[in-house]
């Protein structure tokens, strides 16, 4: 399938995990592919060599800092010709009972989980406008734009902003031919999980509460985004789909536990 054939497409957090296999299943459909990174250049590399040859570069930026976001999006647009997708997906977390949290994590988390999509969306937008022929406007939210996550209030803050701001600027540029959409993922087997992956017991335990019993793949929340990125999704905007297993279905009702039974 080649949905995204000509598309031009800037991919944030793309060394490793759901943005890694976002940026090779897009060139895979056709698509031109700018890999951003901000540690990690060899991971960014691999992303480029999962490519058919010659539709992915690698461009490193901190998301959350504005010059670098405006440098990175200067050099993209110069070396594709244009900009079409924009896929907001870097992200990071850190445990902690909320009443210890240092301010210093809490701002590090809001930066680059929402500061950066705003500041990637910003750009990405005034190159639409420019370029006048509407966009997309892709974010990486999570199941937990709903699903409270206590010791992680800061990445739980940062996923029910996202909402917001894909909702907001949905809204706002609808009748300009730019649509915004977020995908929300469940428990992924990603780097970002790293405390529970390789370790069957914790494994166990957080796949129990799947109601589909596993934990989901990279390669399966990258085909929810290539959807929303084509063609095919044309009447589609301001919307997140939960690719989750069932996680946003309240699993505990499966066993009607309150009605008498
Ligand atoms: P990951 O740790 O592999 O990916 C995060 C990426 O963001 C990394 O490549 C990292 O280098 C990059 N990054 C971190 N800070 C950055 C910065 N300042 N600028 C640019 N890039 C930066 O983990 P992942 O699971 O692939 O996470 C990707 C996205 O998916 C995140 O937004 C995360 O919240 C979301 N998500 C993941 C899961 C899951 O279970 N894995 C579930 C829901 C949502």
């Amino acid at each position: 399938m080649e949905r995204l054939k000509g598309k031009n497409v800037l991919v944030t957090g793309a060394s490793s995990g759901i943005g890694q296999a976002i940026a090779i299943r897009f060139a895979k459909e056709g698509a031109s592919v700018a890999v951003n990174y901000f540690r990690g250049k060899d991971g960014a590399d691999a992303t480029v060599a999962g490519m058919p040859a010659g539709q992915g570069f690698t461009v490193q930026a901190d998301v959350s800092d504005e010059s670098q976001v405006k440098a990175m999006f200067a050099d993209v647009t110069a070396k594709l010709g244009g900009l079409d997708v924009l896929v907001n997906n870097a992200g990071i977390q850190k445990p902690c009972p909320s009443h210890e949290v240092e301010m210093m994590d809490f701002d590090r988390i809001l930066g680059v989980n929402l500061r950066g999509p705003f500041l990637c969306a910003r750009e990405a937008i005034r190159v639409f406008l420019k370029q006048g022929k509407g966009g997309v406007v892709l974010n990486n939210s999570s199941v937990h734009e709903v699903i409270p996550k206590p010791k992680y209030v800061s990445y739980s803050i940062t996923k029910g902003g996202m909402e917001n701001m894909t909702r907001s600027l949905a809204l706002e540029y609808a009748d300009r031919g730019i649509r915004v959409n977020a995908v929300g993922p469940g428990a992924i087997v990603t780097p970002i999980n790293l405390a529970w992956i390789n370790n069957d017991k914790a494994r166990g335990e957080v796949e129990s509460h799947i109601p589909m019993g596993r934990a989901g793949g990279s390669d399966e929340i990258a085909s929810v985004f290539a959807f929303l990125a084509s063609d095919e999704a044309s009447y589609i905007t301001g919307q997140t789909i939960f690719a989750c297993g069932g996680l946003t279905l309240f699993p505990e009702f499966r066993v009607a536990w309150a009605s008498g039974e």
